[in-house]
Parts: structure tokens; C-alpha cells; sequence
């Protein structure tokens, strides 16, 4: 059965952090493939401080065009209104049938949802495995989560993985646009280009 990798974000911007938990992830799960699912807006934020859509889809083709196992979905980007994750599961099982499916999260996503705090948590737990990333500064263990467990869930399906710390942050990286300092080294040149040519983030 193939395995497939889930990596939703906002990506706004996508970042090296982003890609090398994808990557971690890739490898130490043996997933044939990892797919990006940038968000049309993301259910937890303020809509007025996200970038449009389209720009975020697009920095994140760029980001991942040389990795021959990544690839990027617009099922989120092309369906109106927030983007619940259970939604997009629920959709990717019928095209990926025969796929075990793994969503990648960071620390705070995956203690989101075993707290019962994202959309109908503990079914969005019953529909694939999850790999949680722990890094230091957002470290993250099974005894974490078993005492946050608020879904009544067993969590063997939930995986940490350990990945490198990389102090990199979409919030820090839009600030220091802002603040024309330099972006370069903490994404991909074609999305740092991307930023320019477009002025995001002034
Ligand atoms: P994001 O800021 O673009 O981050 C995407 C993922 O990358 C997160 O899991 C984040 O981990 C991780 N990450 C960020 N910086 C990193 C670094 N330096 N090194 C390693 N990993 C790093 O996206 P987001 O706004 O958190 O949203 C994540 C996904 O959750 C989206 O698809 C969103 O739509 C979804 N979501 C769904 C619901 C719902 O269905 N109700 C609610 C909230 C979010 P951390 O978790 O540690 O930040």
C-alpha cells in the first residue's frame, strides 16, 4: 500500500522549516510522496492579516518544484469558505483509496486537535495516521498528548518524529520584509523572488 504524506499549511510564506519537516518526514516514514495543501483561508486566523490564496499557492509550487516526491493540491485553495482539515480528508481518501494517508503537523497542531479544539477532532483522528513534529523550543511527547487527549481516542495512530530546529517563522519572516531586512537563506530563492516581484508583505 503506498504511503502518502498530508503537509497543510497556511504558507504565507512556505519556508525551509516547512520543507525540511516535510522531508524529515518523507524519509523516516517511507512515504512514496508528500502533498502540500495550501489553505484557502485557515480556520483559526484573522482573515485580513492572510495573503491572498493564489500568491501562497503559487510561492508553494515554487518551493517544491525540485523535489521529485513533493507535489502541491489545490483542493483547499479551490473550496470557498475556511478550509476545515476533516473536509480535505475526507475528500483525499476517495482519490487516494488504496493509500495510507499521514498528515503532517507541527507541536501546537497536533495538541490542537487531541484537546478537541479543530473541527469534529476526534473524527479527523479516526481518518488517517498523523506524524507530529517535535523540535526544540516545541517539543512535544506521547505523555503530552495522552494528558491533553480530550476525543476519547487511543492515539496509537499519532507518531512523533523528531526533526532539527530550525528557528524559522512565516510570522518573522513577513515582519522582516516589512522591515527590509533580508529573507534570503530562509526560503527558496524562487519564492524569495516571488516576494519581491508581487511586494508582498510591505
Ligand atoms: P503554517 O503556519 O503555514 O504551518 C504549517 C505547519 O508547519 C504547522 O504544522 C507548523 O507547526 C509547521 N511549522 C511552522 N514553522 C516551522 C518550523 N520552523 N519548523 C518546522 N515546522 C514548522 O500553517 P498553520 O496556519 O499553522 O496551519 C496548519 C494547518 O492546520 C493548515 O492546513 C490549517 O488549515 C489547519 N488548521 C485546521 C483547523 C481546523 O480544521 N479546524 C484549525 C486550525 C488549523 P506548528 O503547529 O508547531 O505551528
Amino acid at each position: 500500500m503506498a504511503r502518502i504524506g498530508i503537509m497543510g499549511g497556511t504558507f504565507d510564506p512556505i519556508h525551509y522549516g516547512h520543507l525540511v519537516t516535510a522531508e524529515e518526514a518523507r524519509v523516516q516514514f517511507e512515504l512514496s510522496q508528500v502533498l502540500f495543501v495550501p489553505n484557502h483561508y485557515p480556520p483559526h486566523k484573522d482573515l485580513n492579516g492572510v495573503t491572498d490564496p493564489e500568491h501562497r499557492y503559487r510561492m508553494t509550487l515554487l518551493a517544491t518544484m525540485t523535489n521529485e516526491h513533493f507535489a502541491v493540491s489545490r483542493i483547499e485553495i479551490d473550496r470557498p469558505g475556511p478550509s476545515f482539515t476533516i473536509e480535505t480528508i475526507e475528500m483525499l481518501r476517495k482519490p487516494y483509496a488504496a493509500s495510507d494517508l499521514f498528515y503532517i503537523t507541527g507541536a501546537d497542531a497536533i495538541l490542537q486537535i487531541v484537546r478537541g479544539e479543530w473541527e469534529r477532532s476526534a473524527e479527523l483522528l479516526a481518518l488517517c495516521q498523523f506524524i507530529a513534529a517535535s523540535r526544540p523550543g516545541f517539543s512535544l511527547n506521547a505523555e503530552d498528548m495522552r494528558r491533553s487527549n480530550a476525543t476519547g481516542r487511543r492515539l496509537d495512530n499519532v507518531h512523533v518524529m523528531e526533526i532539527p530546529a530550525l528557528a524559522i517563522s512565516s510570522t518573522d519572516i513577513r515582519r522582516r520584509v516589512t522591515q527590509s531586512r533580508p529573507i534570503r537563506y530562509l526560503v527558496p530563492d524562487p519564492v524569495e523572488a516571488y516576494v519581491v516581484k508581487h511586494r508582498l508583505y510591505r
